[in-house]
């Protein structure tokens, strides 16, 4: 029975309910990609599946339309896949429940997947029709978005003639993207001996901050649990001895993060003097951060007499302080688009395991060569302290481009439609459109989609009527 059939425009939501019956969570991917491909065969249209199980179809213009400019669509197939603790369903092999009220679409109990299920919902509704005009089509859908574009990076281009691409994989109606950082995941690690100590175990934890996306958060300055829990320790050492036994904050490098905790051992004696300390240290961040981030805590219990392994007490002081010397937060504004950060660095993740003390930080900005010199202070800041470095994840910056013919006539047919502009936007944060561009030279490229709320959660929602528009705007852009 199908959930969706009512909803307008019937030949999306058809396609879109079809996605959603097939598991495609990052790195679950070989279902859908074969589901994609199928498609094409069937329709007999030109199609290319590659070992990172993107998929690129290539469409005829439709009548009237062939000596016109080839356009590039591009979305991706994986979902963000997470459920509630008390949902049954099994994400790696089930389908989703998909509920609407008419207004949104959402899964029960699970993410939905609009993102960016909605995007390849358009493509195939376009591709399936027969009297939609349009010039000659490339298709893009990538795989493995959410988790880092993989797949985007692992694509080959060299077959395709489209100088311009829409890519659909944003969540504002009338918002269009034109520019995005680019980034890297940045570790540095200390090697540590470990000692045996006999104290009093004590463990600080710092919680309560407000953390967010690296990207779009970081402009707000808010606190950093992993930094505050070093200095919290750095500013008791100063006062009594501390041996650290382990130290982990944060959960991913492109999360601030808002919690962070360390087990300590400490001599019975030195206990009054740490608590203080630690009062100390949170009565200062609370008034630095008094309105960034204003429920900041911290925290020291007892746990209990102990003897055990802690790191050496010189290699826990450098890799403490190398922490809090570690570039952090935003560190350049953009002078062409107001309120935009260009250049910011959040560390993400702390973690000590047997000898290794290890960092993970997330950089971005839209200028290349910004980036270049920040891992270079990254790097010489590690190697400081006598960290090794190294880098993973790292994708181009999409650069705004000033004179750019797809972005006019998308803004002049938004404007005949809605009799209002378009937002223009550039984020701080990473698209497949940046690496794509690193990829097909000159790309003229953008980024649109319907209005959806909550993605990368069980609370997502895609609107219908927003859908509707994005779908109605689509093909008024390509006719
Ligand atoms: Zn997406």
């Amino acid at each position: 029975m199908s959930v969706l059939e009512n909803l307008e425009p019937k030949e999306v939501f058809h396609f879109f309910e079809e996605i959603c019956k097939i598991p495609h969570g990052s790195r679950n991917l070989e279902q859908i990609s074969a589901f994609l491909v199928n498609f094409a065969k069937e329709r007999n249209l030109e199609v290319v599946s590659d070992d990172a199980l993107n998929v690129i179809i290539k469409a005829p213009a439709s009548k009237g339309y062939e000596d016109r400019e080839t356009i590039i669509l591009q979305g991706h197939m994986d979902m963000v896949a997470v459920k509630e603790d008390d949902c049954d369903i099994d994400m790696a092999k089930d389908s989703l429940r998909v509920k609407t009220d008419g207004e949104y679409i959402w899964a029960e109990g699970t993410s939905l997947g609009g993102d960016d299920g909605i995007a390849v919902a358009y493509i195939l509704a376009l591709l399936d029709s027969k009297d939609i005009p349009h010039p000659p089509l490339e298709i893009i859908i990538t795989t493995n978005e959410e988790i880092g574009m993989l797949g985007a990076s692992a694509l080959d281009l060299s077959s395709l003639k489209g100088k311009k691409m829409i890519n659909i994989d944003n969540e504002i109606e009338g918002e269009f993207i034109t520019s995005c950082a680019g980034g890297a995941t940045f570790i540095s690690e200390l090697t540590v001996k470990r000692e045996s100590v006999s104290g009093v175990e004590c463990k600080i934890e710092v919680f309560g901050l407000k953390g967010g996306h690296s990207g779009e958060m970081i402009k707000y300055e808010r606190g950093n649990a992993n930094i505050i829990c070093a200095r919290t320790m750095l500013e008791a050492m100063d006062v009594a001895e501390l041996h650290v036994k382990d130290f982990c904050g944060g959960m991913a490098d492109n999360a601030i993060p808002f919690a962070s905790a360390a087990n300590i051992v400490v001599p019975e004696g030195d206990i009054a003097k740490i608590k203080e300390s630690v009062e100390k240290t949170l009565a200062d961040v609370k008034g630095e951060l008094d309105i960034k981030d204003p429920d900041v805590a911290i925290t020291f219990t007892e746990v209990g007499k102990t003897t055990t392994e802690c790191i050496d007490k010189k290699d826990a002081e450098r890799f403490l302080k190398m922490i809090i010397t570690l570039p952090n937060g935003p560190l350049a504004m953009s002078a062409a688009v107001e309120g935009l950060v260009e250049t910011s660095v959040n560390l993400g993740i702390v973690e000590t395991s047997g000898d290794k003390a290890k960092t993970v930080q997330l950089l971005r900005s839209s200028v290349e060569s910004s980036k270049a010199f920040l891992v270079k202070k990254l790097k010489t800041v590690a190697e400081a302290f006598g960290g090794e470095t190294s880098m993973e994840g790292i994708y181009p910056g999409w650069k705004y481009v000033c004179d750019s013919q797809l972005r006019d006539h998308m803004v002049d047919v938004y404007k005949k439609m809605y009799g209002k502009e378009p937002v223009l936007h550039a984020i701080h944060a990473g698209l497949e459109c940046g690496i794509i561009s690193n990829k097909i030279k000159d790309l003229d490229c953008i980024s649109i989609g319907p209005d959806m709320a909550d993605i990368h959660s069980t609370k997502e929602r895609l609107s219908v009527k927003s859908a509707k528009n994005v779908w109605e705007y689509l093909k008024a852009v390509l006719a």
